[in-house]
């Protein structure tokens, strides 16, 4: 009797364990695109009776294909033990599966081993709708003539055949993204580059873009590098303006420090000036898709020019060698206080008190070009302002690290230092610039035929 009653209470137990209702779990990243072969990863489990099967496909205009179609072991059966959990990565040839561009469903279906929907287990299924792009983006570039100078700035042109996402140009190891609004075709990009003052001869230089399915493609394009040596300084660091200048910055010495001003000192040369770099790449990375700007940029008026752009400085005290640095702005003295005029029209991104560069501005001029001014006293101008060439945007001083009175002006392609000369020379801005930009506009414009 006893084992009668036993029985059936296992056999119960037995039934409810078989009879589970928790479906499968799925997780992992089904794309919204797909491209030629992208690889699809995705964890299948089951915490009660474990996973029966799993079936992978992709349906398009009726028709299915079949990516995966696992079955599991059973408990007791031969080949192993029940499987609870399973990671399975697909890398589907849509090409050669036969698979055309277009929408599609992404179908998993995963079932577990439970006696339920008659034997057949509770199912988990995902249908994903899904495009599949196999086509790479087309470029062609549209400018002719690429003419940089190191240290310099360019321009480049190009359409692409279909909105790309992630596109631009490489200059070496940097990137500089393009803007497409200027043309009304979306689908034309202007991209401000620049050598920076190190990238001379030989520097690799080429169009990127990828699309949204994540094929991608480069174009070269025609260009032409002078290469250019700038000049070297000694700056004398002496005790009277290690004395003045380095109880404005917070930065720590070690306590037992000899000579601790100089060593305050040369962290900030270092140090500080890095962590204001990180400061100005970052709020150089976006840019307005407006051309703010037109003609040659302003110059501080009447100012004698004090150092120039990339001056390499090797930093003397005490007739020792104590640094190195390269000096990527061009300093410009005039009278004390002197007003100070935005160099060309454009909107306000930063007013801030910025380490060795002191109170700062930085204007956005569009399509990833900025000027800055530093040593400031104070600001005449907001952040989110728009201003006007030649609006006065502050009034020069010696905040950070400058000695005497003067205004450091610099210029930006995003996160790269260019030389200003180039901007204060409308011939090299007519011919490297506002040409280009005409050229290709009475391309666009042109009837086919006559192109
Ligand atoms: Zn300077």
């Amino acid at each position: 009797m006893l084992a009668v009653l036993c029985g059936v209470l296992f056999f119960g137990w037995f039934l409810w364990g078989k009879l589970e209702g928790e479906k499968p779990a799925v997780s992992g990243n089904i794309p919204s695109y797909l491209n030629t072969s992208q690889e699809i990863a995705l964890h299948v489990s089951d915490v009660k009776t474990g996973i029966r099967s799993v079936r992978i496909a992709i349906e398009q205009n009726g028709k299915e294909t079949v990516l995966k179609d696992d079955h599991y072991p059973l408990a007791g059966e031969p080949g192993g033990a029940v499987v609870h959990a399973a990671d399975i990565t697909i890398k589907p040839d849509i090409k050669k599966l036969g698979i055309d561009d277009g929408k599609a469903v992404f179908h998993v279906e995963v079932r577990d081993n439970s006696w339920r929907e008659w034997f057949h287990g509770n199912k988990t299924v995902i249908d994903r709708e899904i495009k599949i792009d196999t086509k790479p983006p087309a470029i062609t570039v549209l400018s002719r003539v690429h003419n940089l100078t190191q240290g310099g700035a360019g321009l480049v042109i190009y359409k692409l055949s279909k909105p790309c996402p992630v596109n631009g140009v490489m200059v070496g190891d940097q990137f500089y993204p393009g803007q497409s609004g200027y043309f009304s075709d979306p689908n034309v990009y202007l991209a401000f580059i620049a050598l920076n003052y190190r990238q001379g001869h030989g520097t690799e230089m080429y169009i990127k873009a990828s699309d949204d399915a994540g094929n991608s493609v480069r174009a070269g394009f025609f260009y032409h590098i002078k290469a250019r040596v700038f000049k070297s300084d000694t700056i004398n660091v002496s005790d009277s303006f290690l004395n003045m200048k380095m109880p404005e910055f917070q930065v720590d010495v070690p306590p037992n420090s000899p000579n601790p001003l100089l060593d305050k000192f040369l962290k900030v040369n270092r140090d500080v000036r890095e962590a204001n770099y990180r400061r100005i790449v970052s709020a150089t990375a976006a840019s307005d898709d407006k051309m703010y700007w037109s003609g040659q940029f302003a110059r501080l008026p009447d100012a004698a020019p004090r150092a120039g752009f990339a001056d390499h400085r090797t930093y003397m005290y005490k007739g020792k060698e104590v640094d190195q640095e390269d000096h990527l702005g061009v300093d410009l003295a005039s009278v004390q206080h002197a007003p100070i005029p935005a160099a060309n029209s454009g909107r306000v991104v930063f007013t801030e008190m910025l380490g060795i560069y002191g109170n700062s501005v930085l204007i956005d001029h569009g399509f990833g070009l900025f000027s800055m001014y530093s040593h400031m006293n104070s600001f005449n101008v907001k952040p989110g302002q728009m201003v006007s060439k030649n609006d006065i945007v502050g009034y020069t001083d010696t905040t950070g690290m400058a000695a005497g009175d003067h205004l450091h002006y610099s210029m930006l392609i995003h996160q790269t230092f260019v030389n200003p000369i180039e901007w204060w020379d409308p011939k090299w801005i007519k011919d490297n610039i506002t040409d280009k930009i005409d050229e290709v506009k009475a391309a666009i414009a042109a009837p086919a035929a006559t192109k």
